[in-house]
């Protein structure tokens, strides 16, 4: 048999590579406590569950569900950005719900991108912006989101030949891997740009309840503008603890989500319905759920910030994500340290290149270790001798 030539593009996906280290060095018998994947441990709402299983038992949620989803959830969908970010959308033409917004943000390129066309795609960033656009047809063309632009992107240093090419610019904040955030005035100025260059904004945020000390992150519809040019990609995945149950959401913009309804029509037949009463509750229910969680990952922010300072690692304290972005120790590469990391104290952190060159130099640590592996975890991180610098820390 002869796989298309397509499937050739798609280079191993970072966490396959990554687990297959973990299962070596497991099969030797030795422990690896991993900080790799963003899934949070923490159980979704007893509300949502009671929810979802009564819903099972309705016979009218074991058929076939429509594409666009119920109306009662794009309602509900509709009502959630309304108070949450003073967002008002048409629930019929402004929002679609997704099998969990990776399928939508893997299916918008097929919308979007013909052979040859460009997408500005940040990087480090989500593997998925730069995959999908590959398996449309397009090129990925690199935006590097530097420490020193507070990990923004500089859209004045695209050459304009890329430019001319160029239909859809990729945007994600609170962002992963850095957790760097972003406010309305750059959403703004992004929404500018886009117009000027013909650009469709795709901006994934489902980062946006996930956020510390205070800090509300802003979704990119309140830019003046926005829902002429682009879309907002948004999961219960994070917000909710539903990263298993696969829902999320696309809003904005009425022509994409039109041509991403159409699109998908063809290809799925929608979310299981029981799936989509859970929803309704999650977004419409009790929200307390969702600052109990962000004390329990502040307080690991905090934990982990202190460690990797103390071992010589700088971290850029996030406001906002499930990850703490750190800077290698002087004299290492991502990949190095991490590897050390890895094979002398058994703790598996992702190098920053895994998300892109501009990564190197960085880590990535997810706060989504339950508190009994996250201790035992920071005992071994902290047990760390950096052997390659004459300068120990100085403890
Ligand atoms: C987790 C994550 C997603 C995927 O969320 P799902 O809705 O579970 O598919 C999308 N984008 C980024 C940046 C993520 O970290």
């Amino acid at each position: 048999m002869k796989l298309s030539q397509r499937l050739d593009q798609l280079a191993p996906y970072l966490f396959v590579e990554i687990n297959k280290k973990i299962a070596e060095k497991r099969t030797r018998g030795e422990e690896v406590i991993s900080f790799g994947i963003g899934d949070p441990d923490i159980p979704t709402p007893d509300n949502v569950i009671e929810k979802l299983c009564s819903a099972a038992r309705e016979p009218a949620n074991h058929r076939y569900p429509e594409t666009e989803g119920l109306p009662a959830l794009r309602q509900a969908m509709a009502a959630w950005y309304h108070r949450r970010f003073g967002v008002t959308l048409d629930p019929n033409s402004e929002v679609l719900p997704l099998i969990g917004s990776k399928e939508g943000i893997g299916h918008i390129s097929f919308c979007l991108i013909d052979t040859g066309d460009v997408a500005l795609v940040p990087d480090p960033a989500y593997p998925v912006y730069s995959v999908s656009t590959k398996l449309a047809g397009g090129e990925p063309y690199y935006l590097p989101l530097k420490e020193d632009n507070a990990f923004l992107p500089a859209f004045d240093d695209i050459p304009s030949d890329i430019l001319a090419r160029s239909k859809v610019l990729w945007l994600n904040y609170p962002n992963n891997p850095t957790g760097a955030t972003a406010d309305v005035d750059f959403f703004k100025r992004a929404v500018e740009f886009a117009a000027k260059h013909d650009l469709a904004i795709c901006h994934d945020n489902p980062y946006s309840e996930v956020a510390y000390d205070d800090y509300k992150p802003v979704s990119f519809l309140q830019a003046d503008g926005a829902r002429g040019v682009g879309i907002e990609f948004h999961s219960l995945s994070k917000s909710y603890n539903m990263t298993g149950w696969r829902i999320g959401m696309a809003v904005g913009n009425a022509g994409m989500i039109d041509a991403l309804k159409r699109f998908k029509s063809n290809l799925d037949s929608g979310i299981p319905q029981a799936i989509q009463h859970a929803a309704i509750e999650a977004l419409s229910g009790p929200q307390d759920a969702i600052a109990a969680h962000n004390t329990i990952y502040q307080r690991r922010r905090d934990l982990v910030t202190d460690v990797l300072n103390d071992i010589g690692c700088h971290v850029y304290t996030p406001k906002a994500s499930l990850y703490v972005w750190a800077k290698v120790p002087p004299g290492h590469t991502s990949l190095e340290f991490s590897t050390d990391l890895l094979e002398q104290v058994g703790v598996l952190v992702i190098p920053g290149t895994g998300y892109g060159p501009s990564g190197e130099g960085f880590v990535r640590l997810s706060l989504t270790l339950h508190d009994a592996a996250l201790v035992k975890a920071l005992s071994k991180l902290s047990s760390w001798q950096d052997s390659h610098n004459r300068f120990k820390s100085k403890r």
